[in-house]
């Protein structure tokens, strides 16, 4: 079935876009953020032309994990429409660069806001938009995922929190708009010492996910306590995924930079 939603009404700011990216989860805190900056940040690494949404309008994390110079969004006087901060070389718009504190709204006020934020800017031309999606599969999510044509999504998870469930309700999602899920990243998974490799958490059940799910990737990231350092003080090249193993994802979907 061809998908709902698409080309004709693709808002101005996205349509020299090649490809939107949603990076998902089901839960909170099993690095969505952190992977969704590594893989922007390793995608420039690349040659090419990125830019982030950060969509978590309660807890946008972007601000902390980015220091760019320029922390207010800033509007075009003559086309109204937003003009994404900047820091090194990726264009980053979220509701924490709004100049307002901490939102206070509800469920439809808040799919408002996002939308506006994301269908206002003015975005350029990328190769890639990566949406920090915010987590679970709600109506501000599905909202989301309608008001702009995706290309695919990649899900986030932790072995201790990998749900058999929720992730089927996230990928029943995305299939349901025609969104292909071309991975899942198993986060924190484990760390090497000693010549071994640790599984502090057990091994994750990602293999029979994907297999079940059909989901072509399954990438196993380890615990790095560098990258959780370096998130937190708003460096992230320091962050960026030193073996390019999310950023791998994208050679894989036929896309081309
Ligand atoms: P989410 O977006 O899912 O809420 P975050 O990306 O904000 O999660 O990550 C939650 C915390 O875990 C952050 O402090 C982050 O730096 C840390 N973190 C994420 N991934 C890793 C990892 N692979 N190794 C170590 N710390 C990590």
């Amino acid at each position: 079935p061809a998908r709902p939603l698409i080309a004709e009404n693709v808002p101005k700011g996205l349509q020299r876009v090649s490809n939107i990216v949603a990076v998902s989860s089901c839960k909170g805190g099993v690095g969505k953020s952190t992977c969704a900056v590594n893989l922007a940040y390793s995608l420039v690494g690349m040659g090419a032309r990125v830019g982030i949404f950060d969509a978590d309008i309660y807890g946008p994390s972007l601000p902390t994990m980015v220091s760019p110079e320029i922390r207010v969004l800033q509007m075009d006087a003559e086309t109204k429409a937003i003009i994404p901060t900047e820091y090194m070389g990726v264009k980053l718009v979220s509701f924490g660069f709004a100049g307002q504190g901490s939102a206070i709204m509800r469920g439809p006020m808040v799919s408002g806001v996002i939308t506006q934020l994301l269908t206002t800017s003015d975005w350029g031309e990328l190769d890639y938009l990566i949406i920090d999606m915010p987590p679970g599969t709600g109506d501000i999510q599905l909202t989301l995922c309608q008001v702009v044509p995706l290309t695919a999504a990649v899900i986030v998870t932790t072995p201790q929190k990998l749900a058999f469930i929720d992730v089927a309700k996230g990928i029943r999602m995305f299939s349901k708009l025609n969104v292909p899920c071309i991975a899942l990243v198993e986060n924190m998974c484990y760390f090497d010492g000693d010549g071994k490799r640790y599984y502090p958490f057990g091994k994750g059940s990602g293999p029979e996910v994907v297999q079940q799910f059909g989901i072509p990737h399954l990438y196993e990231l380890p615990i790095r306590p560098e990258l959780s350092a370096a998130g937190d003080t708003g460096s992230p090249e320091v962050v960026v995924d030193p073996q390019g193993e999310v950023a791998e994802i994208f050679s894989n979907i036929g896309v081309s930079v």
